[in-house]
């Protein structure tokens, strides 16, 4: 059988795929790109993993404390090597994301201190982590307060802004390098190199940190080669390629890295304590494949960017803008096609493809959420799925996809769907 016909089997209407596999091959230079920088990166997490000598008995776990465990240790060194940092805490314990920067931004300010964004508003979740909205044992309960400035209309630094904004007080800069949920662009590695080396003019002793979530091995370099202090992210999306069952990351200076260990675990346990239960091969496995996982879901969003944008749909970043994570964002201006592309993506998911979604509340956000995901590790948006906030300008945000031929099988369901409702019209 050819292509053509597999997919009609799977439900893809023919025009639908000359459609998207004519876009697909005006893509070809751009995918060739992603696959340069996904060699580089699949060379440095080897190297990372040779030097370190990663043996056999690394890939066994502890219980219990977890005392001399010899694999978790050999992969925070790993982490260390592939971020060019001198420490890293890479554990299971760590539940998500969220939970990361909350340790990292906890363990590194004291009462009194100030936390300053200069790229605006970050993460939803964070927004109660800050205390910025109300929530009980966030950082303003301990006397930590917070700041920020946003971008200017052009998505350009406002440096005056930033100078203003930093002050005596200020002890952390938190700079979040994915858009996650905003309209803002996502910052490449030069314009965080750019941003971090003006906020050394403004005061050289403060701590740099950089939500890294979505953005590993986007690019040849990470925030920490060009002076960030700490990055954190979520072992399922990119560094956890797809595997790992679960865990977070900081990645920094010894320094950084002691005082999110003190959060934790405790103070006097630091990074001792924490077994690594079955997981180790997992996150071993994970990062492995991570640059090429991360690879998949880019194409994946490159390709999702050509086939709405041919359709008129606003899309950002198109198709051959230079990108720095994974996320698409198509905006509909209307709450009927986010959910009708929402279905469509998980019409094509692995596990749970039977399932509808709904629009539900989902704690940590404002607004009710319409998720696509059907993955293998709940909620993992390193694998194929798709969020729309309900909000507008109704827009949805489409990521992941552990393979190439899945993200591309997702784009075509999502315009399946859209067709099928009487949304989208082809020629
Ligand atoms: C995903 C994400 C987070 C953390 O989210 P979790 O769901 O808690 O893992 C934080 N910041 C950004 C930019 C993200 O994309």
């Amino acid at each position: 059988m050819n292509l053509k016909n597999i997919y009609s089997a799977m439900g893809i209407s023919g025009e639908i795929y000359d459609y998207c596999t004519g876009m697909e091959e005006k893509l070809a230079e751009r995918f060739r790109e992603i696959d340069r920088i996904a060699e580089c990166n699949q060379l440095k997490v080897l190297s990372a993993m040779q030097q370190c000598k990663v043996s056999e008995a690394c890939l066994v776990g502890t219980t219990g404390y977890g005392y001399n465990d010899i694999g978790r240790d050999r992969l925070e060194e790993v982490y260390a090597k592939v971020f060019r940092t001198e420490d890293a805490l890479v554990r299971s314990q760590i539940v998500c994301g969220t939970h990361a920067l909350t340790i990292a931004l906890f363990g590194n300010t004291r009462p009194g201190d100030e936390i300053f964004s200069p790229v605006g508003l970050p993460y939803d979740t964070l927004l109660e982590v800050l205390g910025v909205r109300e929530a009980q044992g966030s950082l303003k309960e301990y006397g930590v307060s917070f700041s920020y400035c946003d971008l200017k209309e052009d998505g350009t630094f406002d440096f005056d802004g930033i100078r203003a904004g930093i002050n005596e007080r200020t002890s952390l800069v938190t700079i979040q390098r994915s858009r996650g949920y905003s309209q803002r662009h996502t910052l490449s590695i030069d314009e965080i190199r750019e941003l971090i080396a003006f906020i050394r003019t403004v005061k050289p002793e403060v701590t740099i940190m950089v939500d890294n979530c979505y953005g590993e091995f986007m690019e040849e370099l990470e925030p920490t080669e060009v002076g960030a202090d700490m990055i954190v992210g979520s072992l399922i999306k990119n560094p956890g390629g797809g595997i790992a069952p679960v865990g977070g990351y900081i990645a920094g200076t010894e320094h950084c890295v002691k005082n999110a260990a003190a959060r934790l675990t405790a103070p006097g346990l630091y990074k001792e304590l924490g077994p690594s239960l079955g997981n180790n091969r997992l996150l071993y496995q994970g990062l492995f494949l991570a640059p090429t996982v991360a690879a998949a879901a880019e194409k994946g969003a490159v390709l999702l960017s050509a086939v709405y944008e041919g359709l008129g749909f606003e899309c950002t970043p198109g198709p051959l803008d230079k990108r720095d994570d994974i996320i698409e964002a198509v905006t509909f201006h209307d709450p009927k096609l986010v959910m009708s592309f929402c279905r469509g993506v998980q019409r094509a998911a692995s596990v749970d493809s039977f399932i509808r979604p709904e629009p539900t509340p989902t704690p940590g956000y404002e607004h009710d959420i319409i998720m696509a995901a059907g993955c293998f590790i709940s909620g993992s948006s390193i694998e194929l799925s798709a969020d729309g906030p309900l909000r507008a300008p109704y827009t949805v945000y489409f990521q992941g996809g552990i393979t190439y031929p899945h993200a591309k099988f997702g784009v075509m369901m999502s315009l399946q769907q859209l067709m099928e409702d009487g949304f989208v019209k082809l020629s």
